[in-house]
């Protein structure tokens, strides 16, 4: 069992709301830092271990500022993130790039931060040889072991997935990196995303520490530094179970003393790139009822929408939804929670059994501070809301305004519709 409050009171929540309308996204600093320094905790066995926060999950600067001082790094994509990285400080082996997809581009501004490139394919080789005019002196690949693990319904079968080189081309890029004179090596993988099982990760681990000997051996070079992906989940429906980190730890303590002890790989240092468990619990889209509305089903109609959170629209996924104020109320009135936009799907819930409702009540959907914001987008003109940070002294800061429609319509020229002929 998982239990699903929230840090406010419906009376605190009233009194924001005037400072700022809702929708916004509410983040709660200390059970956020609380959270990272658990992660932490689980791994201080392993001299070097990082956690690379995949800045996607959040894309904030304020966020990343905050994992930051807790000694997380960043795991970026793209650019924009790679900059982001850089604007809090982040630089050198304390950012991850791990793109796929990659512009050149993209691979030289990952390179001028000093950031740990870590490529998606071997054709990667040369096409970063040729952008940057050398290779690093460090490099990492990206594993994907196909029809050899499962994966999970987010990610998919890894044979179906468009990440990272095979077996046979990992052996082989790694020569070829060797070969062109790259001193410091890197693995990685990511075969799952929000796996809620322990024992998924200490086998996935088990399977980079294999894939290690297996490359000391045949390719002679020792891997420096082994990445386990992100995607350990996070427990949506208040019936499942927050995965036991020092479980995870523990577990893959293990299979590393089985595995590398005595062997020239015990020194290796592990890392993680988790985004959704960092913050994903604690974050809110917070709303309010808009409308009810009565017809072959009963609907609550709120004024956020799925352009503020996408995902139970885009995966079907689950997010709880609590009433602030009615937490006595018997949660029996069953309904669909929608959105405004021209969609059948933009519903946070179906069928979902809730207290009564009224037009004004404030409904919290929670689970929502990781791909939550960061997947908003503007179909149908709507806006994207603000990201508030409660602080861990109470105080709310905003770190990040509404949109407005000047920002909505930035990129339009209107000027020139004047002189467009039709
Ligand atoms: C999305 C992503 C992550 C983070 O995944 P979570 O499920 O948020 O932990 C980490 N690494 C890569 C390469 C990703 O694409």
């Amino acid at each position: 069992m998982s239990e699903k409050s929230f840090p406010l009171t419906k009376e605190q929540l009233e009194e924001l709301g005037r400072a700022y309308p809702s929708p916004f996204y509410i983040y709660d600093e200390k059970a956020i830092r609380a959270n990272a320094r658990r992660l932490l905790s689980a791994f201080s066995w392993n001299t070097g271990f990082r956690e690379y926060f995949a800045v996607k999950a959040t894309p904030n600067p304020y966020m990343m500022k905050l994992l930051a001082s807790e000694g997380f790094g960043a795991d970026c994509s793209s650019g924009p993130e790679l900059r982001l990285s850089a604007l809090v400080g982040l630089e050198g082996e304390q950012v991850i790039f791990t793109s796929n997809d990659t512009p050149a581009y993209e691979y030289k501004q990952a390179d001028a931060l000093g950031a740990i490139l870590n490529l998606d394919d071997i054709t990667h080789i040369p096409f970063v040889e040729e952008a940057l005019g050398r290779l690093p002196e460090t490099i990492c690949f990206r594993y994907n072991p196909g029809a050899l693990r499962e994966g999970n319904a987010i990610i998919g079968h890894p044979e179906e997935a468009k990440y990272g080189f095979t077996r046979e081309q990992i052996l082989e890029g790694y020569t070829i990196a060797r070969d062109k004179g790259v001193k410091r090596f890197g693995l990685h993988t990511m075969v799952a995303s929000n796996e809620l099982d322990a024992s998924y990760f200490i086998e996935t681990a088990r399977m980079l520490f294999e894939l290690a000997l297996e490359i000391h051996e045949k390719v002679g070079i020792k891997i420096s530094f082994i990445n386990l992906g992100g995607g350990i989940g996070i427990p949506y429906r208040p019936e499942e179970n927050a995965v036991d980190l020092d479980a995870v730890g523990q577990g893959i303590q293990m299979v590393y003393d089985e595995l590398l002890q005595g062997t020239p790989l015990d020194s290796v240092a592990l890392a993680l790139e988790c985004g959704r468990m960092v913050t994903g619990p604690y974050g809110y889209l917070v709303s309010k009822v808009r409308h009810v509305k009565h017809t072959y089903k009963h609907y609550i109609g709120l004024d956020a929408c799925m352009a503020n959170l996408m995902r139970p629209g885009m995966y079907g996924a689950y997010h709880h939804i609590t009433v602030p104020g009615k937490e006595q109320v018997v949660y029996d009135q069953i309904c669909d929670v929608t959105g405004s936009l021209c969609e059948n799907n933009d519903k946070f819930a179906i069928d979902r059994a809730l207290p009564p409702l009224e037009v004004g009540d404030w409904v919290v959907i929670h689970d929502a501070g990781a791909h939550g914001h960061s997947m908003g987008f503007n179909y149908n003109g709507k806006l994207r809301c603000a990201e508030l940070l409660l602080r861990e002294n109470g105080e709310v800061v905003q770190i990040r305004r509404a949109e407005t429609e000047d920002d909505l319509f930035a990129t339009l020229d209107f000027a020139g519709l004047d002189g467009f002929q039709v």
